[in-house]
C-alpha cells in the first residue's frame, strides 16, 4: 500500500468531471463508505493525513454485533438504549443492532480476520465483541478497507489534502474547497471524525478536531449534542495511551491508592470515569488476566517502562468520543442538500447521551453505508457552478484552548465555566459550551455540578442551526 500522500497516481482539478461522491474523511466510516459506492459510482476520498493516521486505526477493542449464538439484536439494541440514558433514537438503534452481523460478514468477504473468540466489555450484557489481532482491530479493519480502496478502478484517493469549507450553490452542498482547490461533487459525505483532540488529556490523534463538525456548521447544516463528550476511564497517566475496556472486561480490577476496590469496573464508562476523576487517578490491576491476549498493548505498556505483571498500572480519564455531531437522518442526510455525514461526525441520535463500548466502529459500517448509498441518489450538478465563497479563517488549537475546555467543560462542568467558552476564539468550542448550558441537568456523559440530576424535561436533543436560538428536539 502507498504510504506516501497521493492522489493515487491519477490527479483530480477542479476543471475534470465532478465526482459522484466526494467523501472527505480516510477513517473507518469514509472507506466503507467509498467502497459501498464504488460499484455504481466515482468516488474521490480526500483525507488531511495519511489513510491510516485516523482514530479508527486505533481502535483497540472491536466491533459489537450479536452474532454469538446465546445473542440477538434485540438484546444489543437494549443494552444500547440503557447505556443511552433515554436520549437514543429507537429507530437508529434498531438500524444500527439489526444491519450489524451483516456487516461484520461484509468485513470478513472483503478479508477482515477477525479472531476466533467474542469479547466482553462494560454495558454489554453478553459477549458480542468482535475483534481482531488481539487490541489492533481497528488497525486490522481500516489497513484493509484502505487496501481495497487504493487498488479500487473507480475510487481516488487524495492523502494528505485539507478541507477548509464545504462549497455551497444556494442552498445546495456542490463539493468542498480544500486547501489547494475546489473539489466539485455531485454528493460530499463528511466522515471527518470527532473533536475530542480539542481537550488537553486525550486518546485521539491530534487531528480530531472537529472540522466537519464546525465546516458544517458554517454552511447551514444543524448540529446537535455537542456537550455529550464521552470521556475514557482509563487512559494511562501523562500520555494518550488507551487501556482498553477489554482488559476489564477479562478481570482487570481498579485500584485505590491503598490496593482497594473502589468501583464496579464494568459500569457505564461516565460512571467509572467519574469515580476515577474524583479520585485524580487510579490503578488498573492487569496481574491476574491473561495478558498474552493483547500483545500491543504490553507491549506498548513495556515502551513506556511498566511491567503489568508486577505493579498495577496508573490511569485517569480522558477525552474519547464526540457523541454528538452533524444532524442526520437515517441515510446520512444532513440539513443542507447534497451533504451527508456518517462516522463520529454524525449525530444520528444512535449513542443518545453515551456511547456503548464498541459501538462506534459498528456506527461507521451501519451508517457509512447507508449515507454512501443514499447519496448515489443526488441530482447531477448545474453546468455552470459559483466560485466558492472564501473559506473562514483557520482558528488554530491551541494548548490555552486544550487547558480551557478541559477545565471548564471536563468531566465535571458547571455553568460559570461554560460561560466562559463562548468566549472561546473557536467556533466549535462556542457551540460545545451553548450546547452545555441549554443542558441544565447530568445525563449520560455530560455531568453538570449545578444540576446534577437527571430531568425528565430534558429527554431531547440539543440542536443548533447557525443564526436560530438553540431548541430542544425529541428524535424518533
Ligand atoms: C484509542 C481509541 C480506541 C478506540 N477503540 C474503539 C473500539 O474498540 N471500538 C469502537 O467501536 N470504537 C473505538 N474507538 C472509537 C472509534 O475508533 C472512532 O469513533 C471511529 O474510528 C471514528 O471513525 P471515523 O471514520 O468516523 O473517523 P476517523 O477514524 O477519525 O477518521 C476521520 C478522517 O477524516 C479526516 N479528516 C478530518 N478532518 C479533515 C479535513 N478537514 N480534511 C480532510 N480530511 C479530514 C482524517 O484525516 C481521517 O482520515 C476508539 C477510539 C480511540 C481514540
Amino acid at each position: 500500500m502507498s504510504r506516501k500522500p497521493t492522489t493515487n497516481g491519477r490527479a483530480t482539478t477542479a476543471s475534470e468531471a465532478p465526482a459522484d461522491l466526494l467523501v472527505v474523511g480516510g477513517g473507518v466510516a469514509g472507506l466503507f463508505a467509498a467502497l459501498c459506492a464504488a460499484s455504481d459510482a466515482h468516488v474521490l476520498v480526500l483525507a488531511k493525513g495519511p489513510l491510516l493516521a485516523s482514530t479508527s486505526s486505533l481502535a483497540q477493542g472491536g466491533i459489537a454485533a450479536a452474532v454469538g449464538e446465546d445473542d440477538s439484536p434485540v438484546l444489543h439494541a437494549e443494552d444500547t438504549l440503557r447505556t443511552g440514558r433515554g436520549l437514543s433514537r429507537p429507530s437508529a438503534v434498531a438500524a444500527l443492532t439489526g444491519e450489524a452481523p451483516a456487516r461484520i460478514r461484509d468485513l470478513v468477504e472483503l478479508g477482515v480476520e477477525f479472531d476466533a473468540d467474542l469479547g466482553l466489555e462494560g454495558g454489554h450484557g453478553r459477549r458480542r465483541v468482535v475483534h481482531a489481532g488481539g487490541a489492533a482491530t481497528g488497525d486490522r479493519v481500516a489497513r484493509r478497507l484502505a487496501e481495497l480502496v487504493l487498488e479500487h478502478p473507480r475510487i481516488e484517493v487524495a492523502e494528505g489534502e485539507r478541507m477548509r469549507a464545504l462549497w455551497t450553490n444556494g442552498d445546495r452542498c456542490v463539493g468542498v474547497v480544500t486547501e489547494r482547490r475546489p473539489l466539485p461533487a455531485r454528493a460530499t459525505l463528511l466522515a471527518t471524525g470527532g473533536a475530542a483532540a480539542l481537550w488537553q488529556r486525550t486518546t485521539n490523534p491530534p487531528g480530531a478536531v472537529g472540522d466537519g463538525i464546525a465546516a458544517a456548521y458554517r454552511a447551514g447544516a444543524a448540529v446537535a449534542d455537542l456537550e455529550l463528550t464521552q470521556f475514557h476511564p482509563t487512559a494511562l497517566v501523562d500520555s494518550s495511551l488507551l487501556l482498553s475496556e477489554a482488559l476489564r472486561g477479562e478481570g482487570a480490577l481498579l485500584l485505590d491508592e491503598h490496593g482497594e476496590r473502589f468501583t464496579d469496573e464494568l459500569a457505564p464508562r461516565d460512571v467509572v470515569a467519574r469515580e476515577i476523576d474524583a479520585r485524580g487517578t487510579a490503578l488498573l490491576d492487569l496481574r491476574e488476566i491473561d495478558r498474552a491476549r493483547f500483545p500491543g498493548l504490553m507491549g506498548r505498556l513495556a515502551e513506556q517502562g511498566f511491567d503489568p505483571a508486577a505493579t498495577p498500572i496508573p490511569v485517569a480519564p480522558a477525552a474519547h468520543y464526540t457523541v454528538g455531531g452533524i444532524v442526520t437522518d437515517l441515510g446520512g442526510r444532513t440539513e443542507l442538500a447534497g451533504l451527508y455525514a456518517a462516522g463520529e461526525c454524525a449525530a444520528t441520535g444512535v449513542h443518545g447521551a453515551n456511547r456503548l463500548a464498541s459501538n462506534s466502529l459498528l456506527e461507521c459500517l451501519v451508517f457509512g453505508r447507508r449515507a454512501a448509498l443514499a447519496a448515489l441518489g443526488e441530482p447531477g450538478l448545474p453546468a455552470r457552478l459559483p466560485d466558492p465563497a472564501p473559506a473562514a479563517p483557520d482558528e488554530p488549537v491551541t494548548p490555552e484552548l486544550r487547558a480551557a475546555l478541559w477545565r471548564d467543560c471536563g468531566l465535571a462542568r458547571d455553568g460559570a465555566g461554560l460561560e466562559r467558552l463562548l468566549e472561546a476564539p473557536h467556533l466549535l468550542t462556542r457551540l460545545t459550551a451553548e450546547c452545555a448550558l441549554v443542558r441544565e441537568e447530568s445525563r449520560g456523559a455530560h455531568f453538570r455540578v449545578d444540576f446534577p440530576a437527571e430531568d425528565g424535561a430534558f429527554e431531547r436533543h440539543v440542536v443548533l442551526r447557525r443564526g436560530a436560538e438553540p431548541v430542544l428536539e425529541a428524535w424518533r
